[in-house]
């Protein structure tokens, strides 16, 4: 459905993110009809380029990222954007800004911060003062929000003398991901899965995301952050809440978010003792990724005592009734085996097995939630093994692979993210109180680890990580799952 008029204003628009994100997913959502001809789109940043410079720039990046372009979606893409120069820091050229979006007082108006942390709060507070804020004003901002609670808390407090909370979209680009979508599909459209999403049927789930790539150009940024605020802190407690909630009164922003943060507020606080049990830090080697050599993270980041992780693993205990005994293992980690993202939902053994030793083992039914690549879902099933040799049982999966089961495009997080934000829909995106309380639980792993002397244990880039990674769950009795 076409979205009503628009003004899309992007700070950092000459950025990486727009770059690769945000402007193709714009150009989609152009392709597909779905911008009004009196939607723009204002990019605004530093340099100073002429409307036709940036427009050229944008068009190559588009043509960077899309396969076979449509010249007249392309041209029609282009003359809704206009470019401002302004200086953040210098407080220059907001006038500029003012002027452009003068006399569009009465459409939504959404600014889009892809730009520094560091400049999140002046912006806002730049664009309170100039008197930008109409009623249909929202406003976007990228991770990651603080760098603790203390600093998240100072962040939320001015971009909140600015906006109201409903104004505010804390993006997490996972929540926008099809299959997490997915997860809410699967869990609240069907009746077979919540009778048996409990302690009582359930063992323990795993949540993985793994990248194969290094820090990259990102070093300088990564080192004063590392994986538990880059990856933990966001990304992975956000799946964590979304396998874990309540089903929630329905999909209303408010109904969804209020069941995560009380997940979040269930997590069993990380003392001393359980972050030495409980969570393993690690930090890559020299090794072999993608089948050539590639150094270690000291040598890229150069800084031979950096104790930033780049792999974390923990187990994660929640206090409440549906989940009480059941871990949740994450693991995270940048130059790992392979890129994978999946959460697995372990059910518990059978209480009792019919069969005879000959049958063969039985496994336990798993349920695994493919992210990427190949998204899709998959139930480990046990069936007979086909054939006239009696009763023997084989594990099968029952394979949803959406590539193969709908020949659709694969839309990205951000073309979905975008377009509820022009809507206004908060249902995707962080609320005040979650950032702060997923904060909370990650503070005090933060603060003792900072405290202990022990570097974060070495690993080998193209391995999984730590070896005592591995004897965390094994020490448990339970393994990673593995293709
Ligand atoms: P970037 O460094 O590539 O781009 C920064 C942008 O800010 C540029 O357009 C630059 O011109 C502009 N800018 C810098 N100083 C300015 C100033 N003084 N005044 C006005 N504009 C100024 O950054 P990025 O990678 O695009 O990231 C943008 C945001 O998105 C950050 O918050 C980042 O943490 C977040 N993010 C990025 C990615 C990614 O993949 N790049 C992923 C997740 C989150």
């Amino acid at each position: 459905k076409q979205l009503e008029p628009f003004d899309l204003i992007v700070f950092g628009g000459t950025g990486d993110l727009a770059h690769r994100k945000l402007l193709p997913a714009l150009y989609y959502r152009e392709l597909d009809g779905q911008l009004h001809d009196n939607a723009r789109i204002i990019a605004v940043s530093r340099r100073d380029l002429s409307d036709d410079e940036y427009r050229e720039w944008a068009r190559k990046s588009v043509a960077s990222q899309v396969n076979g372009l449509c010249d007249l979606a392309m041209q029609r893409f282009m003359e809704r954007i206009t470019y401002v120069s302004l200086n953040v820091d210098e407080n220059t050229g907001w006038e500029n800004l003012e002027q452009v979006l003068a006399g569009r007082e009465d459409i939504t108006r959404a600014f889009y911060l892809s730009v520094s942390p560091k400049f999140f709060g002046p912006i806002c507070s730049a664009i309170g003062e100039h008197g930008l804020v109409t009623e249909e004003t929202r406003v976007t901002i990228e991770k990651p929000i603080g760098h603790d609670g203390e600093s998240a808390h100072a962040v939320n407090e001015t971009i909140g003398s600015v906006f109201k909370e409903h104004q505010i979209f804390r993006i997490d680009h996972y929540l926008g991901k099809e299959t997490v979508q997915n997860l809410m599909a699967l869990r609240f459209a069907n009746v077979l899965f919540e009778p048996l999403w409990n302690s009582a049927h359930i063992d323990h789930v795993q949540i993985t995301v793994a990248e194969t790539l290094g820090v990259e150009s990102r070093a300088g940024y990564y080192d004063t952050a590392g994986a538990l605020r880059d990856m933990v802190q966001n990304h992975l407690l956000q799946l964590l809440c979304l396998v874990a909630m309540e089903p929630p009164e329905s999909m209303e922003a408010d109904s969804v978010r209020d069941e995560k943060l009380k997940v979040l507020k269930a997590l069993v606080p990380m003392d001393e003792d359980r972050v030495n049990r409980n969570t393993v830090r690690g930090q890559y080697r020299a090794g072999a990724s993608a089948g050539g050599a590639v150094g270690g993270y000291l040598e890229e980041v150069g800084n031979p005592h950096s104790m930033t992780e780049t792999f974390v693993a923990a187990k994660v205990e929640i206090a409440n009734w549906r989940w009480a005994g059941v871990p949740f293992y994450m693991r995270t980690g940048k130059r790992l085996a392979s890129r994978l993202s999946e959460i697995v939902i372990q059910f518990k053994d059978l209480p009792h097995s019919i069969f005879l030793e000959e049958a063969g083992q039985i496994a336990a039914n798993q349920l695994i939630i493919r992210l990427q690549p190949d998204e899709g879902v998959k139930m480990q099933l046990m069936i007979k093994d086909p054939g006239p040799g009696g009763m023997r049982l084989r594990k099968v999966p029952l394979d949803m692979s959406f590539a193969e089961a709908f020949k659709v495009r694969n839309v990205d997080a951000y073309e979905r993210l975008i377009i509820d934000m022009i809507r206004g829909n908060q249902t995707l995106f962080m609320r005040r109180d979650e950032v702060e309380a997923a904060w909370k639980w990650v503070d005090p792993i933060l603060e003792h680890w900072a405290n202990d002397k022990e570097p974060p244990k070495g690993y080998t880039s193209g391995t999984w990580g730590p070896s005592a990674s591995i004897a965390l769950i094994e020490r448990d009795g339970r393994t990673w799952h593995e293709e």
